[in-house]
Protein backbone atom coordinates (compact mmCIF):
# COMPACT_ATOMS: atom_id res chain seq x y z
CA UNK A 1 0.00 0.00 0.00
CA UNK A 2 1.06 3.53 -0.99
CA UNK A 3 1.62 5.86 2.05
CA UNK A 4 1.61 9.68 1.46
CA UNK A 5 2.85 12.50 3.63
CA UNK A 6 1.01 15.78 3.71
CA UNK A 7 3.85 18.17 5.13
CA UNK A 8 1.25 21.80 4.78
CA UNK A 9 -1.97 22.23 5.44
CA UNK A 10 -4.60 20.76 2.34
CA UNK A 11 -8.39 21.39 2.39
CA UNK A 12 -10.02 18.82 4.10
CA UNK A 13 -11.75 17.27 0.20
CA UNK A 14 -7.98 17.27 -0.91
CA UNK A 15 -7.26 14.82 2.30
CA UNK A 16 -10.74 12.76 1.49
CA UNK A 17 -9.19 12.27 -1.78
CA UNK A 18 -5.95 11.19 -0.86
CA UNK A 19 -7.48 8.86 1.88
CA UNK A 20 -10.32 7.25 -1.16
CA UNK A 21 -7.36 6.43 -3.14
CA UNK A 22 -6.53 3.58 -0.50
CA UNK A 23 -3.49 4.88 0.04
CA UNK A 24 -2.48 5.70 4.20
CA UNK A 25 -2.26 9.72 4.57
CA UNK A 26 0.34 10.86 7.15
CA UNK A 27 -0.20 14.65 7.90
CA UNK A 28 3.31 15.97 8.97
CA UNK A 29 3.40 17.19 12.68
CA UNK A 30 4.20 21.03 12.88
CA UNK A 31 7.26 20.45 15.35
CA UNK A 32 8.92 17.66 12.65
CA UNK A 33 9.44 19.74 9.90
CA UNK A 34 12.93 19.41 10.79
CA UNK A 35 13.16 15.70 10.61
CA UNK A 36 11.39 15.76 7.07
CA UNK A 37 14.71 14.41 5.31
CA UNK A 38 14.52 11.59 7.80
CA UNK A 39 10.92 10.78 8.14
CA UNK A 40 10.57 11.02 4.28
CA UNK A 41 12.29 7.52 3.76
CA UNK A 42 8.70 5.94 4.41
CA UNK A 43 6.96 7.68 1.97
CA UNK A 44 5.83 7.17 -1.39
CA UNK A 45 4.29 10.65 -2.39
CA UNK A 46 4.77 14.10 -0.43
CA UNK A 47 2.14 16.81 -0.49
CA UNK A 48 3.12 20.26 0.21
CA UNK A 49 1.76 23.67 -0.43
CA UNK A 50 4.17 26.85 -0.07
CA UNK A 51 5.27 26.24 3.23
CA UNK A 52 7.38 23.59 2.94
CA UNK A 53 10.62 23.29 0.91
CA UNK A 54 11.14 20.69 -1.16
CA UNK A 55 15.17 20.35 -1.34
CA UNK A 56 17.84 17.81 -2.96
CA UNK A 57 18.22 17.13 0.23
CA UNK A 58 14.82 15.66 0.76
CA UNK A 59 14.22 14.44 -2.27
CA UNK A 60 17.76 12.29 -2.59
CA UNK A 61 16.69 11.15 1.43
CA UNK A 62 13.25 10.13 0.03
CA UNK A 63 14.06 6.06 -1.39
CA UNK A 64 10.80 5.37 -2.07
CA UNK A 65 9.76 8.68 -3.27
CA UNK A 66 7.84 8.68 -6.71
CA UNK A 67 5.81 12.29 -6.63
CA UNK A 68 5.80 15.48 -4.94
CA UNK A 69 1.95 17.29 -5.21
CA UNK A 70 2.05 20.60 -4.93
CA UNK A 71 -1.33 22.19 -3.98
CA UNK A 72 -0.91 25.76 -5.83
CA UNK A 73 0.45 27.00 -8.91
CA UNK A 74 4.12 27.96 -8.41
CA UNK A 75 6.67 25.10 -7.66
CA UNK A 76 9.30 27.86 -6.70
CA UNK A 77 9.64 25.79 -2.91
CA UNK A 78 10.45 22.18 -5.15
CA UNK A 79 13.53 21.50 -6.45
CA UNK A 80 12.41 20.58 -9.88
CA UNK A 81 15.51 19.45 -11.50
CA UNK A 82 16.73 17.46 -8.77
CA UNK A 83 13.42 15.78 -8.96
CA UNK A 84 13.57 15.06 -12.48
CA UNK A 85 16.69 13.43 -11.98
CA UNK A 86 15.48 10.97 -9.40
CA UNK A 87 12.54 10.16 -11.34
CA UNK A 88 10.10 11.72 -9.04
CA UNK A 89 7.01 13.48 -10.74
CA UNK A 90 6.13 16.91 -9.37
CA UNK A 91 2.28 18.06 -9.91
CA UNK A 92 0.58 21.15 -9.54
CA UNK A 93 -2.67 22.63 -10.18
CA UNK A 94 -2.32 24.94 -12.71
CA UNK A 95 -5.41 25.23 -14.01
CA UNK A 96 -7.53 25.33 -10.71
CA UNK A 97 -7.85 29.44 -10.55
CA UNK A 98 -8.64 30.97 -14.23
CA UNK A 99 -12.28 30.83 -13.79
CA UNK A 100 -12.12 32.62 -10.59
CA UNK A 101 -9.70 35.23 -11.48
CA UNK A 102 -11.98 35.76 -14.50
CA UNK A 103 -14.57 36.04 -12.68
CA UNK A 104 -12.62 38.92 -10.30
CA UNK A 105 -12.30 40.55 -13.37
CA UNK A 106 -16.24 41.22 -13.98
CA UNK A 107 -16.92 42.08 -10.24
CA UNK A 108 -13.91 44.75 -10.79
CA UNK A 109 -14.90 45.60 -13.71
CA UNK A 110 -19.20 46.32 -12.70
CA UNK A 111 -18.05 47.41 -9.60
CA UNK A 112 -15.71 50.05 -11.16
CA UNK A 113 -18.33 51.21 -14.41
CA UNK A 114 -21.36 50.81 -11.82
CA UNK A 115 -19.93 53.02 -8.95
CA UNK A 116 -20.97 50.31 -6.67
CA UNK A 117 -18.25 50.73 -4.07
CA UNK A 118 -18.56 54.69 -3.63
CA UNK A 119 -22.58 53.62 -3.46
CA UNK A 120 -22.26 50.93 -0.85
CA UNK A 121 -19.98 53.14 1.53
CA UNK A 122 -22.59 55.92 1.01
CA UNK A 123 -25.13 53.76 1.99
CA UNK A 124 -23.74 52.04 4.93
CA UNK A 125 -23.20 55.67 6.29
CA UNK A 126 -26.72 56.23 6.16
CA UNK A 127 -26.83 58.09 3.00
CA UNK A 128 -29.52 57.91 0.61
CA UNK A 129 -27.95 59.77 -2.30
CA UNK A 130 -28.79 58.65 -6.08
CA UNK A 131 -27.35 61.14 -8.21
CA UNK A 132 -23.74 60.99 -7.28
CA UNK A 133 -23.81 57.75 -8.45
CA UNK A 134 -24.47 57.61 -12.41
CA UNK A 135 -22.51 54.99 -13.77
CA UNK A 136 -22.32 53.45 -17.53
CA UNK A 137 -23.09 50.48 -19.07
CA UNK A 138 -21.05 47.68 -21.26
CA UNK A 139 -23.62 47.04 -23.71
CA UNK A 140 -22.02 47.71 -27.04
CA UNK A 141 -18.61 49.01 -25.71
CA UNK A 142 -15.36 48.02 -26.46
CA UNK A 143 -13.49 45.98 -24.54
CA UNK A 144 -9.54 45.85 -25.53
CA UNK A 145 -8.21 42.65 -23.79
CA UNK A 146 -4.34 42.83 -23.20
CA UNK A 147 -2.84 38.94 -23.39
CA UNK A 148 -5.12 36.52 -25.13
CA UNK A 149 -3.98 33.36 -23.38
CA UNK A 150 -6.75 30.93 -20.84
CA UNK A 151 -8.01 34.06 -18.53
CA UNK A 152 -7.95 36.65 -21.46
CA UNK A 153 -10.16 34.11 -23.61
CA UNK A 154 -12.43 33.45 -20.74
CA UNK A 155 -12.98 37.32 -20.24
CA UNK A 156 -13.27 38.10 -23.94
CA UNK A 157 -16.16 34.54 -23.85
CA UNK A 158 -17.81 36.43 -20.90
CA UNK A 159 -18.25 40.04 -22.41
CA UNK A 160 -19.73 38.63 -25.61
CA UNK A 161 -22.36 37.62 -23.19
CA UNK A 162 -22.58 41.58 -22.23
CA UNK A 163 -22.59 42.16 -25.56
CA UNK A 164 -19.23 43.90 -25.78
CA UNK A 165 -17.00 44.13 -28.82
CA UNK A 166 -13.44 42.91 -28.25
CA UNK A 167 -10.10 43.46 -29.10
CA UNK A 168 -7.38 41.65 -28.04
CA UNK A 169 -3.58 42.44 -28.36
CA UNK A 170 -0.97 39.51 -27.89
CA UNK A 171 1.96 40.14 -30.28
CA UNK A 172 2.96 35.99 -29.35
CA UNK A 173 -0.71 34.55 -30.66
CA UNK A 174 -1.70 33.55 -34.33
CA UNK A 175 -4.31 35.66 -35.51
CA UNK A 176 -5.69 32.76 -36.77
CA UNK A 177 -6.57 31.69 -32.41
CA UNK A 178 -7.85 35.55 -32.02
CA UNK A 179 -10.07 34.89 -35.48
CA UNK A 180 -11.39 31.35 -33.84
CA UNK A 181 -12.50 33.35 -30.87
CA UNK A 182 -14.07 36.35 -32.39
CA UNK A 183 -11.96 38.34 -31.39
CA UNK A 184 -10.16 41.51 -33.52
CA UNK A 185 -6.07 41.48 -32.71
CA UNK A 186 -4.82 44.44 -33.15
CA UNK A 187 -1.52 46.23 -31.83
CA UNK A 188 -1.57 48.11 -28.55
CA UNK A 189 -1.57 51.45 -29.74
CA UNK A 190 -5.18 50.82 -31.57
CA UNK A 191 -6.60 48.47 -28.68
CA UNK A 192 -5.71 51.64 -26.46
CA UNK A 193 -6.85 54.34 -28.44
CA UNK A 194 -10.41 52.09 -29.51
CA UNK A 195 -10.86 50.72 -25.84
CA UNK A 196 -13.81 52.15 -23.73
CA UNK A 197 -12.63 49.05 -20.95
CA UNK A 198 -8.98 47.63 -21.34
CA UNK A 199 -8.23 44.48 -18.95
CA UNK A 200 -4.75 42.94 -18.23
CA UNK A 201 -3.91 39.32 -18.88
CA UNK A 202 -0.32 38.98 -19.25
CA UNK A 203 1.83 37.51 -17.10
CA UNK A 204 4.74 39.75 -15.79
CA UNK A 205 7.87 38.89 -17.79
CA UNK A 206 10.75 41.91 -18.63
CA UNK A 207 8.55 42.43 -21.84
CA UNK A 208 5.42 42.96 -19.92
CA UNK A 209 6.60 44.92 -16.89
CA UNK A 210 5.69 48.85 -17.13
CA UNK A 211 3.75 47.63 -19.98
CA UNK A 212 0.80 50.20 -18.98
CA UNK A 213 3.18 53.72 -18.43
CA UNK A 214 2.04 57.16 -19.05
CA UNK A 215 2.64 56.90 -22.61
CA UNK A 216 -0.04 54.19 -23.02
CA UNK A 217 -1.90 55.76 -20.79
CA UNK A 218 -1.99 59.11 -22.45
CA UNK A 219 -3.47 56.98 -26.02
CA UNK A 220 -6.64 55.83 -23.88
CA UNK A 221 -9.95 57.72 -24.35
CA UNK A 222 -10.47 59.95 -21.42
CA UNK A 223 -14.01 58.22 -20.43
CA UNK A 224 -11.66 54.96 -20.48
CA UNK A 225 -11.24 52.32 -17.57
CA UNK A 226 -8.66 50.05 -16.73
CA UNK A 227 -8.38 46.29 -15.03
CA UNK A 228 -5.51 44.93 -13.65
CA UNK A 229 -6.27 41.29 -11.85
CA UNK A 230 -2.92 40.08 -13.98
CA UNK A 231 0.38 40.91 -11.96
CA UNK A 232 1.29 44.38 -9.96
CA UNK A 233 4.39 45.23 -11.97
CA UNK A 234 2.66 45.52 -15.36
CA UNK A 235 1.11 48.47 -14.52
CA UNK A 236 3.58 51.72 -13.44
CA UNK A 237 1.23 52.92 -10.66
CA UNK A 238 2.86 56.39 -10.47
CA UNK A 239 2.29 56.84 -14.17
CA UNK A 240 -1.56 55.87 -13.11
CA UNK A 241 -2.02 58.27 -10.34
CA UNK A 242 -0.93 60.83 -12.33
CA UNK A 243 -2.96 59.84 -15.19
CA UNK A 244 -6.11 59.92 -12.89
CA UNK A 245 -5.72 62.96 -11.31
CA UNK A 246 -5.36 64.70 -14.55
CA UNK A 247 -8.33 63.05 -15.76
CA UNK A 248 -6.37 61.07 -18.44
CA UNK A 249 -8.64 57.66 -18.02
CA UNK A 250 -11.78 57.52 -16.15
CA UNK A 251 -10.95 55.38 -13.71
CA UNK A 252 -9.26 52.33 -12.29
CA UNK A 253 -9.41 48.71 -10.63
CA UNK A 254 -6.61 46.95 -9.07
CA UNK A 255 -6.52 43.66 -7.53
CA UNK A 256 -2.81 43.50 -7.61
CA UNK A 257 -0.18 45.72 -6.48
CA UNK A 258 3.99 46.11 -7.37
CA UNK A 259 4.54 45.57 -3.64
CA UNK A 260 2.27 43.81 -1.61
CA UNK A 261 0.81 44.63 0.64
CA UNK A 262 1.18 47.66 -0.83
CA UNK A 263 4.10 50.31 0.87
CA UNK A 264 2.03 53.73 -0.75
CA UNK A 265 -1.46 53.68 -0.63
CA UNK A 266 -1.97 57.01 -2.68
CA UNK A 267 -3.33 55.39 -5.29
CA UNK A 268 -5.70 52.64 -3.35
CA UNK A 269 -6.96 55.42 -1.86
CA UNK A 270 -7.94 57.77 -5.25
CA UNK A 271 -11.68 58.46 -5.67
CA UNK A 272 -11.79 56.74 -9.05
CA UNK A 273 -9.87 53.42 -8.08
CA UNK A 274 -11.41 50.16 -6.62
CA UNK A 275 -9.10 47.98 -4.94
CA UNK A 276 -8.79 44.37 -3.76
CA UNK A 277 -5.89 42.44 -1.96
CA UNK A 278 -4.97 39.74 -4.64
CA UNK A 279 -8.27 38.02 -3.86
CA UNK A 280 -8.68 36.98 -7.71
CA UNK A 281 -8.11 33.71 -7.03
CA UNK A 282 -9.20 33.79 -3.25
CA UNK A 283 -12.79 31.08 -4.09
CA UNK A 284 -14.10 28.35 -2.42
CA UNK A 285 -14.02 26.22 -5.49
CA UNK A 286 -10.54 27.60 -6.52
CA UNK A 287 -9.29 26.35 -3.23
CA UNK A 288 -11.28 23.04 -3.88
CA UNK A 289 -10.25 22.70 -6.90
CA UNK A 290 -6.77 22.92 -5.95
CA UNK A 291 -6.41 20.72 -3.58
CA UNK A 292 -8.97 18.08 -5.17
CA UNK A 293 -6.48 18.09 -8.86
CA UNK A 294 -3.56 17.56 -6.54
CA UNK A 295 -4.98 15.04 -4.70
CA UNK A 296 -6.45 12.88 -7.59
CA UNK A 297 -2.76 13.69 -9.58
CA UNK A 298 -0.80 12.36 -7.24
CA UNK A 299 -3.31 9.23 -6.48
CA UNK A 300 -3.19 8.74 -10.65
CA UNK A 301 0.77 9.46 -10.24
CA UNK A 302 0.93 6.41 -7.35
CA UNK A 303 -1.12 4.61 -9.85
CA UNK A 304 1.55 4.68 -12.94
CA UNK A 305 -0.23 7.58 -15.07
CA UNK A 306 1.25 10.60 -16.56
CA UNK A 307 -0.50 13.52 -14.78
CA UNK A 308 -1.63 16.20 -17.28
CA UNK A 309 -0.36 19.04 -14.81
CA UNK A 310 3.04 16.88 -14.30
CA UNK A 311 5.78 20.13 -13.97
CA UNK A 312 8.45 17.71 -14.92
CA UNK A 313 8.82 14.73 -17.28
CA UNK A 314 11.21 12.49 -14.98
CA UNK A 315 13.65 10.22 -16.33
CA UNK A 316 16.57 8.27 -14.83
CA UNK A 317 19.50 8.72 -16.91
CA UNK A 318 22.03 5.59 -16.36
CA UNK A 319 25.17 6.71 -15.22
CA UNK A 320 25.08 10.47 -15.96
CA UNK A 321 22.59 13.59 -14.99
CA UNK A 322 20.11 15.19 -17.49
CA UNK A 323 20.41 18.85 -15.91
CA UNK A 324 22.86 20.12 -18.75
CA UNK A 325 20.61 18.59 -21.40
CA UNK A 326 17.57 20.35 -19.67
CA UNK A 327 19.62 23.52 -19.68
CA UNK A 328 20.89 23.42 -23.12
CA UNK A 329 17.27 22.84 -24.30
CA UNK A 330 15.82 25.60 -22.48
CA UNK A 331 18.22 28.10 -23.12
CA UNK A 332 18.00 27.31 -26.87
CA UNK A 333 14.62 27.78 -26.86
CA UNK A 334 14.47 30.64 -24.94
CA UNK A 335 17.48 32.91 -26.71
CA UNK A 336 15.78 31.32 -30.42
CA UNK A 337 12.13 32.94 -29.60
CA UNK A 338 13.17 35.37 -27.77
CA UNK A 339 15.20 36.91 -30.48
CA UNK A 340 12.45 36.13 -33.03
CA UNK A 341 10.25 38.22 -30.49
CA UNK A 342 6.84 37.63 -31.69
CA UNK A 343 4.09 35.03 -32.89
CA UNK A 344 5.22 31.07 -32.49
CA UNK A 345 4.13 28.85 -35.72
CA UNK A 346 6.07 26.52 -34.88
CA UNK A 347 9.15 24.74 -32.45
CA UNK A 348 11.52 21.78 -34.66
CA UNK A 349 14.35 20.18 -32.51
CA UNK A 350 16.86 17.82 -33.60
CA UNK A 351 18.72 16.01 -31.23
CA UNK A 352 22.41 14.00 -32.03
CA UNK A 353 24.09 12.13 -29.62
CA UNK A 354 21.48 12.75 -27.09
CA UNK A 355 20.89 9.11 -25.05
CA UNK A 356 17.32 7.44 -25.39
CA UNK A 357 15.86 8.39 -21.64
CA UNK A 358 16.79 12.44 -22.44
CA UNK A 359 15.38 12.76 -25.84
CA UNK A 360 11.93 13.51 -24.94
CA UNK A 361 12.61 15.88 -22.14
CA UNK A 362 15.41 17.49 -24.06
CA UNK A 363 13.18 18.42 -26.94
CA UNK A 364 10.40 19.54 -24.06
CA UNK A 365 12.58 21.60 -22.77
CA UNK A 366 13.42 23.42 -25.98
CA UNK A 367 9.53 24.08 -26.07
CA UNK A 368 9.47 25.29 -22.38
CA UNK A 369 12.29 27.64 -23.47
CA UNK A 370 10.52 29.10 -26.63
CA UNK A 371 7.03 29.35 -24.43
CA UNK A 372 8.40 30.85 -21.22
CA UNK A 373 9.32 33.94 -22.85
CA UNK A 374 5.60 35.57 -23.08
CA UNK A 375 4.00 32.65 -21.03
CA UNK A 376 6.26 32.95 -17.82
CA UNK A 377 5.92 30.45 -14.95
CA UNK A 378 2.63 28.95 -16.95
CA UNK A 379 4.46 26.74 -19.00
CA UNK A 380 6.13 23.22 -17.46
CA UNK A 381 7.53 20.36 -19.03
CA UNK A 382 3.87 18.34 -19.63
CA UNK A 383 2.03 21.23 -20.34
CA UNK A 384 4.19 22.85 -22.57
CA UNK A 385 3.35 20.49 -25.32
CA UNK A 386 -0.35 21.03 -24.49
CA UNK A 387 0.27 24.85 -24.74
CA UNK A 388 1.55 24.71 -28.11
CA UNK A 389 -0.97 22.60 -29.35
CA UNK A 390 -4.16 25.11 -27.98
CA UNK A 391 -2.21 28.05 -29.59
CA UNK A 392 -1.58 26.49 -33.14
CA UNK A 393 1.95 25.53 -32.22
CA UNK A 394 3.31 22.47 -34.60
CA UNK A 395 5.69 21.15 -32.35
CA UNK A 396 8.11 18.78 -34.26
CA UNK A 397 11.17 16.50 -32.68
CA UNK A 398 13.33 14.36 -34.10
CA UNK A 399 16.51 12.15 -33.28
CA UNK A 400 19.55 11.72 -35.75
CA UNK A 401 22.01 8.69 -35.54
CA UNK A 402 24.58 9.86 -37.81
CA UNK A 403 27.13 12.11 -36.58
CA UNK A 404 27.12 15.77 -35.48
CA UNK A 405 29.50 18.06 -35.17
CA UNK A 406 29.53 18.15 -31.15
CA UNK A 407 29.07 14.89 -29.56
CA UNK A 408 25.99 15.97 -28.26
CA UNK A 409 23.99 18.60 -30.51
CA UNK A 410 20.60 20.02 -29.81
CA UNK A 411 19.48 22.22 -32.85
CA UNK A 412 16.55 24.34 -32.51
CA UNK A 413 14.44 26.10 -35.15
CA UNK A 414 11.35 28.56 -34.08
CA UNK A 415 9.61 29.92 -36.50
CA UNK A 416 6.91 32.21 -36.52
CA UNK A 417 5.47 35.93 -37.67
CA UNK A 418 8.41 37.99 -37.33
CA UNK A 419 10.14 34.98 -39.51
CA UNK A 420 12.37 31.97 -38.16
CA UNK A 421 15.47 31.51 -36.32
CA UNK A 422 17.89 28.40 -36.09
CA UNK A 423 20.88 28.00 -33.71
CA UNK A 424 22.54 24.92 -32.49
CA UNK A 425 24.07 23.78 -29.15
CA UNK A 426 25.91 21.55 -27.18
CA UNK A 427 27.90 20.90 -23.90
CA UNK A 428 32.03 20.32 -23.16
CA UNK A 429 33.48 18.82 -19.81
CA UNK A 430 32.20 22.19 -17.84
CA UNK A 431 28.73 20.97 -18.87
CA UNK A 432 27.88 24.95 -19.24
CA UNK A 433 25.65 25.16 -22.46
CA UNK A 434 27.45 26.78 -25.75
CA UNK A 435 25.61 28.07 -28.95
CA UNK A 436 27.38 26.32 -31.89
CA UNK A 437 25.93 27.55 -34.98
CA UNK A 438 23.73 30.42 -35.33
CA UNK A 439 21.79 30.63 -38.35
CA UNK A 440 23.96 29.37 -40.63
CA UNK A 441 27.28 31.27 -38.92
CA UNK A 442 29.55 28.72 -36.95
CA UNK A 443 30.60 30.48 -33.83
CA UNK A 444 30.65 29.97 -29.78
CA UNK A 445 29.12 31.62 -26.73
CA UNK A 446 27.05 30.87 -23.99
CA UNK A 447 23.55 31.44 -24.40
CA UNK A 448 22.80 33.56 -21.28
CA UNK A 449 22.44 36.95 -19.94
CA UNK A 450 22.16 40.17 -21.95
CA UNK A 451 22.66 39.29 -25.59
CA UNK A 452 22.95 41.55 -28.35
CA UNK A 453 23.05 40.23 -32.17
CA UNK A 454 23.91 42.00 -34.83
CA UNK A 455 24.06 40.59 -38.56
CA UNK A 456 26.50 42.94 -40.76
CA UNK A 457 28.36 43.59 -43.84
CA UNK A 458 31.87 42.47 -43.03
CA UNK A 459 33.49 45.93 -43.47
CA UNK A 460 35.99 47.13 -41.70
CA UNK A 461 35.02 49.83 -38.53
CA UNK A 462 31.44 47.96 -37.54
CA UNK A 463 33.00 46.71 -34.57
CA UNK A 464 34.27 50.64 -33.57
CA UNK A 465 31.10 52.21 -34.43
CA UNK A 466 29.08 49.41 -32.19
CA UNK A 467 31.28 50.44 -29.45
CA UNK A 468 30.71 53.85 -29.73
CA UNK A 469 26.86 53.58 -30.03
CA UNK A 470 27.22 51.27 -27.06
CA UNK A 471 29.29 53.69 -25.37
CA UNK A 472 27.31 56.85 -25.66
CA UNK A 473 24.44 55.14 -23.97
CA UNK A 474 26.85 54.28 -20.98
CA UNK A 475 26.34 50.43 -22.15
CA UNK A 476 29.44 48.17 -21.40
CA UNK A 477 30.28 45.29 -23.41
CA UNK A 478 31.79 42.40 -21.39
CA UNK A 479 32.41 39.90 -24.56
CA UNK A 480 32.03 39.82 -28.31
CA UNK A 481 32.03 36.63 -30.79
CA UNK A 482 32.35 37.34 -34.12
CA UNK A 483 31.51 34.97 -37.30
CA UNK A 484 31.36 35.95 -40.98
CA UNK A 485 30.26 33.50 -43.96
CA UNK A 486 31.23 35.91 -46.69
CA UNK A 487 32.41 40.16 -46.96
CA UNK A 488 28.05 40.38 -47.29
CA UNK A 489 27.01 38.50 -44.42
CA UNK A 490 29.17 38.50 -40.59
CA UNK A 491 27.11 38.41 -37.09
CA UNK A 492 28.06 39.52 -33.99
CA UNK A 493 26.94 38.66 -30.71
CA UNK A 494 27.81 41.15 -28.10
CA UNK A 495 27.22 40.04 -23.91
CA UNK A 496 26.32 43.36 -22.47
CA UNK A 497 26.47 44.75 -18.70
CA UNK A 498 23.93 46.91 -19.31
CA UNK A 499 20.12 45.82 -21.55
CA UNK A 500 20.19 48.84 -24.48
CA UNK A 501 17.28 51.44 -24.63
CA UNK A 502 15.11 51.22 -27.75
CA UNK A 503 16.77 54.31 -29.12
CA UNK A 504 20.13 52.92 -28.95
CA UNK A 505 19.27 49.82 -30.77
CA UNK A 506 17.51 52.15 -33.25
CA UNK A 507 20.69 54.21 -33.56
CA UNK A 508 22.84 50.87 -34.20
CA UNK A 509 20.08 49.38 -36.53
CA UNK A 510 20.31 52.13 -38.68
CA UNK A 511 24.15 52.25 -39.38
CA UNK A 512 24.29 51.43 -43.22
CA UNK A 513 26.30 48.21 -42.50
CA UNK A 514 24.23 46.60 -39.95
CA UNK A 515 21.25 44.25 -42.08
CA UNK A 516 19.54 43.66 -38.43
CA UNK A 517 20.32 43.68 -34.63
CA UNK A 518 18.36 42.02 -31.56
CA UNK A 519 18.49 41.83 -28.05
CA UNK A 520 17.47 39.45 -25.67
CA UNK A 521 17.77 38.53 -21.96
CA UNK A 522 18.17 35.16 -21.48
CA UNK A 523 17.68 33.69 -17.60
P1 LIG B 1 -1.51 32.59 -20.00
O1 LIG B 1 -0.05 32.27 -19.99
O2 LIG B 1 -2.49 31.54 -20.36
O3 LIG B 1 -1.75 33.87 -20.96
C1 LIG B 1 -0.93 34.99 -20.97
C2 LIG B 1 -0.96 35.58 -22.37
O4 LIG B 1 -0.23 36.81 -22.37
C3 LIG B 1 -0.32 34.69 -23.42
O5 LIG B 1 -1.23 34.45 -24.48
C4 LIG B 1 0.89 35.49 -23.92
O6 LIG B 1 1.15 35.30 -25.29
C5 LIG B 1 0.43 36.92 -23.63
N1 LIG B 1 1.52 37.88 -23.55
C6 LIG B 1 2.78 37.71 -23.07
N2 LIG B 1 3.48 38.86 -23.19
C7 LIG B 1 2.64 39.78 -23.74
C8 LIG B 1 2.78 41.15 -24.11
N3 LIG B 1 3.94 41.80 -23.95
N4 LIG B 1 1.69 41.79 -24.64
C9 LIG B 1 0.51 41.15 -24.82
N5 LIG B 1 0.34 39.83 -24.52
C10 LIG B 1 1.39 39.16 -23.97
O7 LIG B 1 -1.81 33.18 -18.53
P2 LIG B 1 -3.20 33.18 -17.74
O8 LIG B 1 -3.32 31.89 -17.00
O9 LIG B 1 -4.27 33.63 -18.66
O10 LIG B 1 -2.90 34.31 -16.63
C11 LIG B 1 -2.86 35.69 -16.99
C12 LIG B 1 -2.37 36.52 -15.80
O11 LIG B 1 -3.30 36.42 -14.72
C13 LIG B 1 -1.04 36.06 -15.22
O12 LIG B 1 -0.27 37.20 -14.90
C14 LIG B 1 -1.42 35.37 -13.94
O13 LIG B 1 -0.36 35.41 -13.00
C15 LIG B 1 -2.59 36.24 -13.51
N6 LIG B 1 -3.48 35.64 -12.49
C16 LIG B 1 -3.90 36.45 -11.46
C17 LIG B 1 -4.75 35.94 -10.49
C18 LIG B 1 -5.19 36.81 -9.36
O14 LIG B 1 -5.37 36.31 -8.26
N7 LIG B 1 -5.40 38.09 -9.58
C19 LIG B 1 -5.17 34.60 -10.57
C20 LIG B 1 -4.76 33.81 -11.65
C21 LIG B 1 -3.90 34.34 -12.62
Amino acid sequence: MHRILIADPLHPLGIEALESSGATVDRLAPGDRERLPEIIRDYDALVVRSGTKVTRQILEAGERLKVVGRAGIGVDNVDVVAATERGILVVNAPTANLISACEHTFALLLTLARKVAPANQAMKSGVWDRKSFVGTELYEKTLGVIGFGRIGQQVAQRAKAFEMEVLAHDPYLDADVAARHGVELVTVEELLSRADVVTLHVPLTDDTRGLIGARELATMKPTALLVNCARGGVVDEAALLEALEAGRIAGAALDVFASEPPTDWTLIEHDRVVATPHIGAQTTEAQERIALQTARMVAEALDGSLAVSAVNLPFRPAGHRGEPYLRLGERLGKLASGLLHGSVRSVRVDLWGVDDPLRIPTAVAVLRGALEPFMGEAVNYVNAEQIAASRGIEFVRSTHQDAAEDPHQVRVRVSGGAGEMELAGTFFDDLEPRVTLFSGFRLEFQPEGRLMVLHNRDVPGVVGRLGTLLGEAGINIAAIHLARKSAEEAMAVLRLDQPPDRHTLERIGALPEVHSVRFVEVT
